[in-house]
C-alpha cells in the first residue's frame, strides 16, 4: 500500500504558525491585508479585514450601526 501525497489536500491539514497573534493553526492561511503575502491565521485575517473595513468608514463604528435604518 503506497499512500500518494496529494498536495491539494494537504494544505488544509498543515500546521502554520501566524505571524501576527504568534498563534499555531491549521487549515488554510489568510492573507494579510498590511502587504498582501504575508500568512496569517483566519482569525486574524478577519479580525483585520473588520479592521480596514471601518478605517474605511472614518472609524466612526457606532455612527455605522446606527445610521441603519
Ligand atoms: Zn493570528
Amino acid at each position: 500500500m503506497s499512500k500518494l501525497s496529494t498536495s491539494g489536500s494537504k494544505a488544509a491539514k498543515e500546521r502554520h504558525k501566524c505571524p501576527k497573534c504568534g498563534k499555531e493553526y491549521i487549515g488554510y492561511p489568510a492573507l494579510s491585508r498590511e502587504d498582501n503575502k504575508t500568512k496569517i491565521c483566519p482569525r486574524c485575517g478577519l479580525s483585520e479585514a473588520l479592521f480596514f473595513y471601518t478605517e474605511n468608514l472614518n472609524g466612526c463604528t457606532c455612527n455605522f450601526w446606527l445610521k441603519e435604518k
